[in-house]
């Protein structure tokens, strides 16, 4: 069986996507599967979209933007509003709107310096703004998208994968799941964004065995992540980036740039003021020059400044050059040189700067992949990832490890693990069993989940039946395959070698679909009672072995008259007996220690029996 996968395979997607909508009449008949929204919830923009009819999309607001400002306006009434009507009434109440909250998510106060309002203490040393903690803020921002979603939808959305940075921790990580909580959203998976960005670049590319390094130059953060995807798996070899660098910086630049005078204005004029410096840095990206003009802008005074691509460039210098640092970083961390990259693909709205382009271009050696969005490629990511988790997008790539063990149910109830938990998937692994009875004619095997040793404190996901051809016991060889697709769908094989027939059983989902909740309550269990199970493990084991011992023993005394001495046939009877009594007892260690014994005393007899065959079959051929 040939496991890798083929870039052919791969790049059959589309393809697939094509046949699940290809419908009556240009009709489509969606693959209906739940719906899941993907969120980009980003430091200064936000975006969610959703998998329609088979298409992943992004779906937009009623003046038809796809992208949404993360900012929050909190009335002094206690109204609430998110989004671009929110970054509206900046002008007129500053000290109202909350933006880049993102930076504050899963933060001890104190951590970060400087904010767009002031920050408070809170009661468990987290921080507060303008009363509210940073997830209560960012759940509005969730909220506003998934009335957004809804509103397009035309139906109710409960859950979504939500992106964070690479180099989010856990307590980042868990701050952004409660803020979905917050907003009435389940969050399914975390994702991290230069994987999303991967994702929605690299769904047709996929080769072997490819090696992208990922440009994310925002609003406010800048990252470089390098990916390695390997059979549809996606990992983060590497990542490295600057909490404080990106597109607001050089917004800040040109506007103290252009006022002489920045610093000494108040907060309404300088948010004018950089307004005015962002339309200016984006016209910029496409024209030589743009006249930046800023009318009465502290009440009396005003500006007009022409402002060309070099002056912005100049300013930019500074801010590119720390990105590349970066970028030299995380490849030297990933272990791996500019030239064997596949792709550098540039996201995050600030690579539409020509500059940026130029420098990442030098850098690497070659021209940098712009076929994604910058602005909504996360989002888009995030959305191919809820659609497979949510089944309306099949024959997809699962970035994923499997979150418990998988393994059959062998002798005695014991569990036998056969793929670990945490193995990325695809994977496949097998293991040859036997038969416990002779002439026994089929095997039940029982398809196990769960960390514990014993078969029936893990889950059943399935079980069937494998015929054989009846054999003396131990003689009868059943292998059997675990297989986990990139789709998460497991599939049983189990043969018996001699006759080389085999029995196929596919068993969807079981693989990855386990929430975190009962991840962890398993593995939580699996260390609460690791001793017991231990112990029952050993208990088990030592009495199959005793029981096998036992009868043959008896046998072997009965027919080894003067092959052993008379101490020798005492102690192989102690012993028994101390099988027999631990047996009765159910101690594990006492029984596997008299099981030990046993094994001893029999040694010479055994040998003598094995001696006594060979001369006998000697003189039968003599
Ligand atoms: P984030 O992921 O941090 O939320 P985005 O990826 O949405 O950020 O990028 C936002 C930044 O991109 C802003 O600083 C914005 O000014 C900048 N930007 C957007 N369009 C352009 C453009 N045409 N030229 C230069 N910068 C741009
Ligand atoms: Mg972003």
């Amino acid at each position: 069986m040939e496991e890798n996968l083929r870039s052919g395979e791969i790049q059959g997607i589309f393809d697939n996507l094509r046949d699940c909508v290809s419908g009556p009449a240009g009709k489509a008949v969606g693959v209906t599967g739940e719906l899941i929204l993907g969120i980009d919830l980003g430091t200064t923009h936000s975006a969610v979209g959703a998998v329609e009819s088979g298409f992943p999309i992004l779906l937009a607001d009623e003046e038809g933007r796809r992208i949404m400002p993360s900012a929050v306006w909190f009335g002094a009434d206690g109204s609430v509003e998110a989004g671009r009507k929110a970054l509206r009434r900046r002008s007129v109440e500053p000290g109202r709107v909350v933006t880049s909250v993102k930076r504050l998510m899963g933060r001890r106060h104190g951590e970060e310096r400087e904010f767009c309002v002031p920050m408070e203490r809170a009661a468990d040393g987290g921080v507060t703004v303008l009363g509210r903690s940073p997830e209560e803020v960012s759940a509005e921002i969730l909220k506003e998208l998934k009335r957004i979603a809804e509103m397009r939808l035309e139906r109710p959305a409960g859950k979504a994968v939500i992106t964070v940075p690479a180099y989010f921790n856990d307590a980042q990580r868990a701050a952004t799941k409660r803020a979905g909580e917050l907003a009435g959203l389940e969050v399914v998976r975390i994702l991290s964004e230069p994987t999303a960005a991967a994702l929605a670049y690299g769904l047709d590319k996929l080769g072997d065995r490819s090696r992208v390094a990922v440009y994310d130059l925002g609003g406010g953060t800048f990252d470089l992540s390098v990916l390695e995807m390997q059979d549809g798996v996606f990992q983060v070899l590497a990542t490295r980036g600057d909490t404080r660098l990106g597109g607001d910086d050089l917004d800040a630049a040109l506007a103290r740039h252009c006022a002489a005078d920045f610093d000494t204005l108040d907060d309404a004029a300088k948010i004018r003021l950089t307004a005015e410096a962002e339309r200016v840095k984006c016209a910029l990206s496409e024209r030589e020059s743009e006249t930046f003009r800023a009318p009465f802008y502290d009440g009396s005074r005003s500006l007009e400044v022409e402002v060309s691509r070099g002056d912005l460039e100049a300013l930019a210098k500074p801010l590119i050059a720390r990105s590349l640092t970066c970028c030299r970083q995380a490849l030297s961390d990933a272990g791996i040189a500019a030239a064997e990259l596949d792709a550098v693909v540039l996201v995050g709205g600030s690579t539409r700067i020509p500059a940026v382009r130029a420098a990442v271009a030098e850098l690497f050696g070659r021209e940098p992949d712009l076929s994604q969005h910058p602005d909504e490629a996360v989002a888009l990511g995030a959305t191919i990832q809820a659609g497979v988790l949510g089944g309306s997008l099949r024959k997809m790539v699962l970035l994923d490890v499997t979150p418990l063990s998988l393994g059959v149910e062998t002798f005695g109830g014991l569990m036998n693990v056969i793929i670990p938990r945490n193995t990325t998937i695809p994977c496949k692994a097998g293991e040859m069993f036997t038969n416990a009875a002779s002439g026994q004619a089929s095997m039940r095997v029982r398809v196990l989940q769960g960390e514990r040793e014993m078969a029936r404190d893990n889950w059943e996901l399935g079980n069937f039946e494998v015929p054989f051809e009846p054999m003396p016991k131990g003689q009868a060889r059943v292998g059997v395959q675990f297989r986990i697709d990139e789709n998460g769908i497991l599939e049983v094989l189990a043969r018996d070698v001699k006759t080389g027939r085999d029995t196929v059983v596919e068993i969807r989902n079981a693989a990855v679909d386990v929430d975190d909740a009962a991840v962890e309550k398993m593995v939580g269990e699996s260390v609460e009672y690791a001793f017991d199970d231990m112990a029952e493990r050993i208990f088990t084991e030592a009495k199959l072995k005793a029981e096998e011992l036992l009868p043959a023993v008896d046998q072997a005394l009965a027919m080894a008259a003067g092959l052993v001495s008379e101490d020798e046939r005492r102690e192989i009877g102690d012993a028994a007996e101390a099988v027999r009594e631990a047996l009765a007892a159910g101690l594990p260690n006492p029984l596997k220690a008299a099981v030990q014994r046993l094994d001893k005393a029999t040694e010479t007899l055994a040998a003598a029996l094995v001696e006594r065959a060979m001369e006998e079959a000697l003189e039968r051929r003599g």
